[in-house]
């Protein structure tokens, strides 16, 4: 057929779409490990576009050109495949969404999206701000959700900072997240979405996720899950019902630790009452063409590769870290100076048992070296010194081999003290309802051989046997940011 102008941009436009669907369609018919190896990106776009580089190029440009104005015209209005500028698309982040968008919906028959961002609360923003818009036909009404007390000290932060304080948007607690009366107790005529995190970070919360998406589903309502900490190895909450994954893609996902990155997956049709037929249909491309366009969360293309390069062994990190983490974990549980250990992989852990029927190692059943499902946890874990604050602080002074950072899901192992770093900001009562007492210690284990970090361990927690610790003095650079006005901001 003889085309001209316009048409002859959206003929291509067709072929390309249903190239790459097809495309698509045989990565899914692969293992995990495949699809996280080799993503979306295929031999033939490597050959035709990228002059045969095996690895995904990065485009480290800010816009894409157009041949005339037909083709100017039909790639902002999203007819033909485009990315037009960075802050909506760009081919790098493409192929970092296509990867994540196949992992989170691995193993189910749920077509699933994915949209990048910055970071991963700026996932968490773009997940749920597009649920906390007036609703024309009751514009007066109070808006609420119903998310889980125990979450993420910066999730917290906007929870109740920037929704429930800034905006007058309600954030009802669910602090006991197993009771599935309690959550729908919570919920009421203006209530937006259900939230979750699980396991929460620090403290290993978790719920039955099929439960809650059917409750959240009765009232007509999305369920988003916080999935940063299982990783799709380990957890697929859209396979369980859930609507919406939001990740931090900064932490085991991205482990080498080079930037911050997020993502949000979503279910096509997803369950809302919010009276938005597109938002439903496909909720992360939505969110990609049209609010986080005129938002500008977006990743950038140096980000988005170095994020796609450490996916590609996330299943083998998450066995191995895991593995190591159990160890350290028992170890730790039968220590004199440890008060409590936090870890599903625990057979003490009260949730040990709900959390064996959701967090699996993915296609361990086709692994030669197991042929069978078997449970796996992660490698964070938290746990309590007998002791106080001050005994607390000396035995993390003393970690010579585990970093302190506020930090998690690196190849290194981390740890944190919760209450004066990542849960900080909330106070004391804040602190309560997330269980984040001052004697707690968040360990995030690496890919280092375990015994070298029980060694660590046990040296630091001979402090309490009176053992003396050295600091060093600091020489601060003026790179750094401070501010004493920050100070008071809870005031
Ligand atoms: C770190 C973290 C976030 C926030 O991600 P950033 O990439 O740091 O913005 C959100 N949820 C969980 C569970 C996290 O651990």
């Amino acid at each position: 057929m003889e085309t001209t102008g316009m048409d002859h941009y959206l003929e291509a436009a067709k072929r390309a779409a249903q190239w790459h669907r097809d495309y698509r369609e045989q990565m899914k018919q692969c293992r995990f490990d495949t699809i996280a190896t080799h993503g979306i990106y295929s031999m033939q776009e490597a050959l035709d576009f990228n002059q045969g580089s095996i690895v995904e190029p990065v485009y480290m440009s800010t816009s894409q050109a157009y041949r005339d104005a037909d083709e100017m015209e039909a790639a902002l209005g999203y007819r033909i495949p485009t990315w037009c500028y960075s802050r909506i698309a760009n081919p790098t982040m493409y192929y970092l969404e296509g990867v994540l968008a196949l992992l989170d919906g691995y193993g189910s028959d749920v077509e699933t999206s994915c949209i990048a961002t910055s970071s991963g609360m700026a996932a968490i923003q773009s997940a749920v701000d597009p649920f906390l818009v007036v609703d024309p036909r009751n514009p007066k009404a109070p808006m609420n959700f119903v998310a889980t007390a125990q979450v993420y000290g910066g999730t917290y932060q906007q929870f109740s900072m920037r929704k429930h304080h800034d905006r007058d948007v309600e954030w009802r607690k669910v602090c006991h997240s197993t009771d599935l009366a309690e959550w729908e107790s919570l919920i009421d005529e203006n209530t937006r979405f259900l939230y979750g995190e699980m396991p929460s970070n620090p403290c290993q919360a978790f719920f039955d996720l099929e439960k809650v998406a059917a409750l959240a589903h009765k009232y007509g309502l999305p369920l988003i899950i916080d999935s940063t900490v299982a990783t799709p190895a380990l957890l697929r909450p859209i396979e369980h019902g859930a609507d919406i994954v939001v990740q931090s893609v900064t932490k085991s996902l991205a482990t080498s630790g080079f930037g911050i990155s997020g993502a949000v997956i979503s279910r096509k049709n997803l369950v809302s009452n919010i009276d938005n037929p597109e938002m439903k249909a496909d909720f992360a491309t939505w969110l990609k063409l049209l609010p986080n366009r005129d938002n500008g969360p977006n990743i950038s293309p140096m980000n988005a590769v170095l994020a796609l390069n450490d996916i590609r062994t996330i299943r083998m990190r998450m066995d191995h870290m895991s593995r190591s983490t159990m160890k350290v974990a028992q170890y730790l549980e039968q220590h004199r100076h440890v008060e409590k250990v936090d870890y599903l992989g625990l057979e003490t852990d009260a949730l040990h048992s709900l959390a064996s029927d959701y967090m699996y190692l993915v296609d361990s059943e086709y692994d030669d070296q197991y042929g069978t499902k078997v449970n796996r946890y992660g490698h964070l874990m938290s746990f309590n010194i007998k002791g106080d604050a001050k005994q607390t602080r000396d035995v993390f002074n003393a970690f010579t081999r585990i970093w302190r950072a506020t930090d998690l899901g690196r190849i290194k192992s981390v740890a944190t003290i919760p209450a004066i770093s990542t849960h900080a900001q909330q106070g004391e009562e804040g602190r309560k309802l997330a269980c984040i007492p001052a004697n707690l210690i968040r360990l995030c284990i690496g890919v280092e051989h375990p015994d070298d970090i029980i060694k660590d361990i046990d040296q630091a927690l001979a402090v309490l046997d009176g053992r003396k610790v050295k600091v060093t003095t600091p020489e601060y650079s003026a790179g750094g940011a401070s501010s004493a006005t920050l100070r008071n901001r809870q005031a």
